[in-house]
Protein backbone atom coordinates (compact mmCIF):
# COMPACT_ATOMS: atom_id res chain seq x y z
CA UNK A 1 0.00 0.00 0.00
CA UNK A 2 1.46 3.57 -1.28
CA UNK A 3 0.70 6.11 1.58
CA UNK A 4 -1.14 9.84 -0.18
CA UNK A 5 1.29 12.25 -1.07
CA UNK A 6 0.64 15.69 -0.14
CA UNK A 7 -0.79 16.99 -3.28
CA UNK A 8 -0.91 20.50 -3.01
CA UNK A 9 2.92 20.48 -1.16
CA UNK A 10 4.29 18.48 -3.87
CA UNK A 11 3.31 20.93 -7.08
CA UNK A 12 4.18 23.58 -4.67
CA UNK A 13 8.02 22.19 -3.94
CA UNK A 14 8.34 20.61 -7.77
CA UNK A 15 7.04 24.37 -9.48
CA UNK A 16 9.99 25.99 -7.00
CA UNK A 17 12.67 23.62 -6.92
CA UNK A 18 15.92 23.90 -8.31
CA UNK A 19 15.84 20.92 -10.09
CA UNK A 20 12.87 22.60 -12.60
CA UNK A 21 14.93 25.29 -12.73
CA UNK A 22 18.51 23.43 -13.42
CA UNK A 23 16.59 21.65 -16.18
CA UNK A 24 15.61 24.50 -17.96
CA UNK A 25 19.36 24.88 -18.65
CA UNK A 26 20.19 21.49 -18.98
CA UNK A 27 17.22 20.00 -19.60
CA UNK A 28 17.86 18.71 -23.34
CA UNK A 29 20.60 15.92 -24.33
CA UNK A 30 22.65 18.29 -27.21
CA UNK A 31 23.24 20.76 -23.93
CA UNK A 32 24.22 17.79 -22.28
CA UNK A 33 26.27 16.65 -24.76
CA UNK A 34 27.85 19.99 -25.22
CA UNK A 35 28.82 19.87 -21.55
CA UNK A 36 30.15 16.54 -21.69
CA UNK A 37 32.57 17.49 -24.83
CA UNK A 38 33.75 20.61 -22.83
CA UNK A 39 35.11 18.06 -19.81
CA UNK A 40 36.83 16.21 -22.23
CA UNK A 41 38.34 18.39 -23.94
CA UNK A 42 36.78 19.18 -27.18
CA UNK A 43 36.37 22.92 -27.32
CA UNK A 44 36.27 24.56 -31.29
CA UNK A 45 32.98 24.85 -33.04
CA UNK A 46 33.87 22.44 -35.88
CA UNK A 47 35.16 20.22 -33.38
CA UNK A 48 32.36 19.75 -31.15
CA UNK A 49 30.11 19.25 -34.52
CA UNK A 50 32.31 16.38 -35.49
CA UNK A 51 32.97 14.49 -32.03
CA UNK A 52 28.68 15.27 -31.51
CA UNK A 53 27.17 14.87 -34.33
CA UNK A 54 25.05 17.96 -33.35
CA UNK A 55 23.21 19.96 -36.13
CA UNK A 56 25.29 23.30 -36.58
CA UNK A 57 22.29 25.60 -35.60
CA UNK A 58 21.44 23.67 -32.87
CA UNK A 59 25.21 24.35 -31.82
CA UNK A 60 25.28 27.09 -31.85
CA UNK A 61 22.11 27.94 -30.28
CA UNK A 62 23.19 25.61 -27.13
CA UNK A 63 26.77 27.13 -27.32
CA UNK A 64 25.33 30.62 -27.26
CA UNK A 65 22.80 30.07 -24.05
CA UNK A 66 25.53 28.34 -22.53
CA UNK A 67 27.47 31.26 -22.89
CA UNK A 68 24.56 33.61 -21.55
CA UNK A 69 24.57 31.48 -18.61
CA UNK A 70 28.26 31.80 -17.54
CA UNK A 71 28.78 28.03 -17.51
CA UNK A 72 31.63 28.54 -20.98
CA UNK A 73 33.50 31.18 -21.99
CA UNK A 74 34.60 31.88 -25.55
CA UNK A 75 38.26 32.40 -25.98
CA UNK A 76 39.25 33.92 -29.83
CA UNK A 77 42.19 31.48 -31.27
CA UNK A 78 42.12 32.60 -34.47
CA UNK A 79 41.76 35.94 -36.13
CA UNK A 80 40.49 36.03 -39.45
CA UNK A 81 37.79 35.72 -39.57
CA UNK A 82 37.13 35.09 -36.23
CA UNK A 83 37.20 32.08 -34.35
CA UNK A 84 36.29 30.79 -30.47
CA UNK A 85 37.01 27.84 -28.04
CA UNK A 86 34.62 27.54 -25.99
CA UNK A 87 36.28 27.25 -22.11
CA UNK A 88 34.49 25.90 -19.31
CA UNK A 89 34.30 28.69 -16.06
CA UNK A 90 34.21 27.88 -12.52
CA UNK A 91 30.63 27.75 -12.39
CA UNK A 92 30.90 25.39 -15.49
CA UNK A 93 33.31 23.13 -13.41
CA UNK A 94 30.75 22.92 -10.96
CA UNK A 95 28.99 20.44 -13.63
CA UNK A 96 31.51 17.77 -13.19
CA UNK A 97 29.60 15.97 -10.85
CA UNK A 98 26.30 15.75 -12.90
CA UNK A 99 28.23 14.96 -16.36
CA UNK A 100 29.88 12.00 -14.57
CA UNK A 101 26.71 11.15 -13.77
CA UNK A 102 25.44 11.03 -17.20
CA UNK A 103 28.66 9.24 -18.14
CA UNK A 104 28.03 6.59 -15.72
CA UNK A 105 23.87 6.28 -16.54
CA UNK A 106 24.36 6.14 -20.50
CA UNK A 107 27.29 4.00 -19.83
CA UNK A 108 24.69 1.68 -18.30
CA UNK A 109 21.47 2.38 -20.57
CA UNK A 110 21.96 4.64 -23.23
CA UNK A 111 22.29 3.40 -26.57
CA UNK A 112 25.69 4.99 -27.51
CA UNK A 113 23.51 8.09 -29.09
CA UNK A 114 25.64 10.60 -27.10
CA UNK A 115 29.38 10.41 -27.92
CA UNK A 116 31.19 9.42 -24.50
CA UNK A 117 34.58 8.11 -23.60
CA UNK A 118 34.71 4.27 -22.87
CA UNK A 119 36.75 4.53 -19.78
CA UNK A 120 37.93 6.77 -17.48
CA UNK A 121 41.31 6.64 -15.19
CA UNK A 122 41.52 8.16 -12.07
CA UNK A 123 44.95 9.82 -12.38
CA UNK A 124 45.58 9.95 -8.10
CA UNK A 125 45.10 6.02 -7.51
CA UNK A 126 46.39 4.98 -11.10
CA UNK A 127 42.91 2.75 -12.10
CA UNK A 128 39.70 2.90 -14.15
CA UNK A 129 36.88 3.92 -12.63
CA UNK A 130 33.26 4.42 -12.43
CA UNK A 131 31.62 7.47 -10.65
CA UNK A 132 29.36 6.74 -7.55
CA UNK A 133 27.13 8.86 -5.75
CA UNK A 134 28.05 9.50 -2.53
CA UNK A 135 26.78 11.52 0.68
CA UNK A 136 29.37 14.86 1.49
CA UNK A 137 28.73 14.71 5.25
CA UNK A 138 29.39 10.88 5.68
CA UNK A 139 31.19 9.93 2.27
CA UNK A 140 28.91 6.66 2.37
CA UNK A 141 27.75 4.91 -1.01
CA UNK A 142 23.73 6.38 -1.24
CA UNK A 143 21.27 5.42 -3.82
CA UNK A 144 17.26 6.76 -3.77
CA UNK A 145 16.21 4.53 -1.13
CA UNK A 146 18.48 5.47 1.36
CA UNK A 147 17.49 8.70 1.65
CA UNK A 148 14.25 10.95 3.10
CA UNK A 149 12.88 14.21 2.03
CA UNK A 150 11.10 17.25 3.02
CA UNK A 151 9.14 19.57 0.84
CA UNK A 152 9.56 23.58 1.80
CA UNK A 153 8.12 25.19 -1.31
CA UNK A 154 11.13 28.47 -2.30
CA UNK A 155 8.70 31.89 -2.33
CA UNK A 156 11.57 33.48 -4.58
CA UNK A 157 11.89 30.77 -6.86
CA UNK A 158 8.25 30.35 -7.71
CA UNK A 159 7.78 32.51 -11.19
CA UNK A 160 8.32 29.14 -12.49
CA UNK A 161 4.94 28.11 -13.49
CA UNK A 162 5.35 24.36 -14.36
CA UNK A 163 2.34 25.05 -16.67
CA UNK A 164 4.37 27.54 -18.78
CA UNK A 165 6.49 24.14 -19.51
CA UNK A 166 6.02 23.56 -23.38
CA UNK A 167 6.17 20.33 -24.92
CA UNK A 168 8.06 20.79 -27.90
CA UNK A 169 5.97 18.99 -30.58
CA UNK A 170 7.59 15.40 -31.22
CA UNK A 171 8.43 14.61 -34.86
CA UNK A 172 8.19 11.01 -35.28
CA UNK A 173 12.49 10.84 -34.99
CA UNK A 174 11.76 12.03 -31.57
CA UNK A 175 9.89 9.73 -30.76
CA UNK A 176 11.88 7.25 -32.03
CA UNK A 177 14.99 8.11 -29.69
CA UNK A 178 12.53 8.38 -27.18
CA UNK A 179 12.15 4.40 -27.84
CA UNK A 180 15.76 4.10 -27.53
CA UNK A 181 16.02 4.62 -23.84
CA UNK A 182 17.75 7.97 -24.09
CA UNK A 183 15.54 10.53 -23.19
CA UNK A 184 17.12 12.74 -20.46
CA UNK A 185 14.79 15.62 -21.17
CA UNK A 186 13.23 18.03 -18.62
CA UNK A 187 10.24 16.55 -18.70
CA UNK A 188 11.09 13.01 -18.55
CA UNK A 189 12.90 13.66 -15.23
CA UNK A 190 10.29 15.84 -13.73
CA UNK A 191 8.15 12.94 -14.65
CA UNK A 192 10.73 10.71 -12.48
CA UNK A 193 10.77 13.14 -9.54
CA UNK A 194 7.29 13.55 -9.24
CA UNK A 195 7.29 9.61 -8.80
CA UNK A 196 10.32 9.51 -5.90
CA UNK A 197 8.19 11.89 -4.31
CA UNK A 198 5.37 9.26 -3.82
CA UNK A 199 2.86 10.30 -7.24
CA UNK A 200 2.33 6.79 -8.58
CA UNK A 201 -0.93 7.52 -10.04
CA UNK A 202 -2.27 9.24 -13.28
CA UNK A 203 -3.73 11.62 -11.82
CA UNK A 204 -1.62 12.67 -8.90
CA UNK A 205 1.68 12.88 -11.57
CA UNK A 206 -1.01 15.40 -14.10
CA UNK A 207 -1.99 17.50 -10.80
CA UNK A 208 1.63 18.39 -9.10
CA UNK A 209 3.34 19.37 -12.56
CA UNK A 210 0.27 20.96 -13.88
CA UNK A 211 0.72 19.27 -17.20
CA UNK A 212 -2.83 18.13 -19.42
CA UNK A 213 -3.63 14.56 -19.38
CA UNK A 214 -3.23 14.32 -23.22
CA UNK A 215 0.29 15.36 -23.06
CA UNK A 216 1.21 13.39 -19.58
CA UNK A 217 -0.53 10.52 -21.66
CA UNK A 218 1.86 10.57 -24.25
CA UNK A 219 4.67 11.09 -22.59
CA UNK A 220 3.73 8.60 -19.93
CA UNK A 221 3.46 6.06 -22.98
CA UNK A 222 7.16 6.56 -24.04
CA UNK A 223 8.40 6.78 -21.19
CA UNK A 224 6.87 3.40 -20.55
CA UNK A 225 8.49 2.21 -23.87
CA UNK A 226 12.01 3.59 -23.32
CA UNK A 227 11.88 1.74 -19.70
CA UNK A 228 12.10 4.25 -17.12
CA UNK A 229 8.92 3.79 -16.29
CA UNK A 230 7.20 0.49 -15.36
CA UNK A 231 3.35 0.40 -15.72
CA UNK A 232 0.79 -1.44 -13.75
CA UNK A 233 -2.69 -2.36 -12.57
CA UNK A 234 -3.45 -0.95 -9.33
CA UNK A 235 -4.28 -4.45 -7.34
CA UNK A 236 -6.91 -2.06 -5.20
CA UNK A 237 -8.99 -0.46 -8.37
CA UNK A 238 -8.24 -2.41 -11.61
CA UNK A 239 -9.02 1.09 -13.43
CA UNK A 240 -6.25 2.96 -11.91
CA UNK A 241 -2.57 2.25 -13.16
CA UNK A 242 0.34 2.95 -10.97
CA UNK A 243 3.56 3.73 -12.43
CA UNK A 244 7.20 2.49 -10.67
CA UNK A 245 10.42 3.95 -11.25
CA UNK A 246 12.75 0.77 -13.28
CA UNK A 247 16.29 0.14 -12.38
CA UNK A 248 17.30 2.37 -14.79
CA UNK A 249 15.35 5.56 -13.84
CA UNK A 250 16.83 4.40 -10.33
CA UNK A 251 20.14 5.10 -11.52
CA UNK A 252 18.85 8.67 -13.05
CA UNK A 253 18.82 10.06 -9.39
CA UNK A 254 22.33 10.93 -9.16
CA UNK A 255 21.82 13.50 -12.39
CA UNK A 256 18.94 14.79 -10.67
CA UNK A 257 20.03 15.11 -7.22
CA UNK A 258 23.86 17.05 -8.70
CA UNK A 259 22.02 18.74 -10.99
CA UNK A 260 19.67 19.86 -8.94
CA UNK A 261 22.54 20.85 -5.90
CA UNK A 262 24.98 22.64 -8.50
CA UNK A 263 21.37 24.83 -9.96
CA UNK A 264 20.51 26.23 -5.87
CA UNK A 265 24.71 26.86 -5.22
CA UNK A 266 25.95 28.05 -8.43
CA UNK A 267 23.07 29.04 -10.61
CA UNK A 268 19.92 30.73 -8.53
CA UNK A 269 21.84 30.58 -4.96
CA UNK A 270 18.73 29.70 -3.50
CA UNK A 271 18.08 26.61 -1.22
CA UNK A 272 15.84 23.56 -3.01
CA UNK A 273 12.45 22.89 -2.22
CA UNK A 274 13.59 19.50 -2.00
CA UNK A 275 15.30 18.83 0.96
CA UNK A 276 16.88 15.16 1.34
CA UNK A 277 18.38 13.76 4.10
CA UNK A 278 20.66 11.20 5.29
CA UNK A 279 18.57 9.28 7.96
CA UNK A 280 21.84 6.63 8.36
CA UNK A 281 24.35 9.75 9.16
CA UNK A 282 21.38 11.92 10.51
CA UNK A 283 22.34 15.15 8.13
CA UNK A 284 20.91 16.93 5.17
CA UNK A 285 22.42 15.30 2.12
CA UNK A 286 24.69 17.39 -0.33
CA UNK A 287 25.91 14.56 -3.06
CA UNK A 288 29.46 14.26 -3.53
CA UNK A 289 30.78 12.22 -6.81
CA UNK A 290 33.37 9.73 -6.28
CA UNK A 291 35.59 7.34 -7.62
CA UNK A 292 34.60 3.40 -6.84
CA UNK A 293 37.96 2.44 -6.40
CA UNK A 294 39.75 4.78 -4.03
CA UNK A 295 36.88 6.99 -2.59
CA UNK A 296 38.42 10.28 -3.38
CA UNK A 297 36.00 13.10 -4.57
CA UNK A 298 36.86 13.50 -8.27
CA UNK A 299 38.34 16.67 -9.80
CA UNK A 300 37.94 17.19 -13.76
CA UNK A 301 41.92 17.49 -13.70
CA UNK A 302 42.34 14.35 -11.74
CA UNK A 303 40.55 12.33 -14.82
CA UNK A 304 41.69 11.02 -17.85
CA UNK A 305 39.92 8.99 -20.81
CA UNK A 306 39.84 6.86 -23.59
CA UNK A 307 37.93 7.37 -26.38
CA UNK A 308 37.35 4.52 -28.62
CA UNK A 309 36.82 5.03 -32.22
CA UNK A 310 33.70 4.41 -33.91
CA UNK A 311 32.14 5.80 -30.14
CA UNK A 312 30.73 8.82 -31.58
CA UNK A 313 27.50 6.61 -32.90
ZN1 LIG B 1 25.48 10.71 5.09
ZN1 LIG C 1 40.47 6.61 -7.56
Amino acid sequence: MISAPDLELTRAALATSTLSHGLKVFGDRWTVQVMLSAFLGVRRFDELQSFSNIPRPTLSDRLRSLVQIGVLKPRLYQDKPARYEYHLTRKGLGLYDATLMVWAWEKKWGNRALALPQTLHHTPCGHSFSPVLTCLACCEKVTMKDLKYTLVPNARLQHEPLEGLRTPRMSGRETAEMSLGLRVDRWSLLVLTAVVLGCHYFDQITHVLGIGPNVLSRRLSGMVEAHLLHCETDVNDARRRLYRLTPSSRDLFGYIVCLSNWAGESHLHEPSSIRPRHPSCKHNFSPRVACDHCQQTLNPWDVSFTVTQGSTA
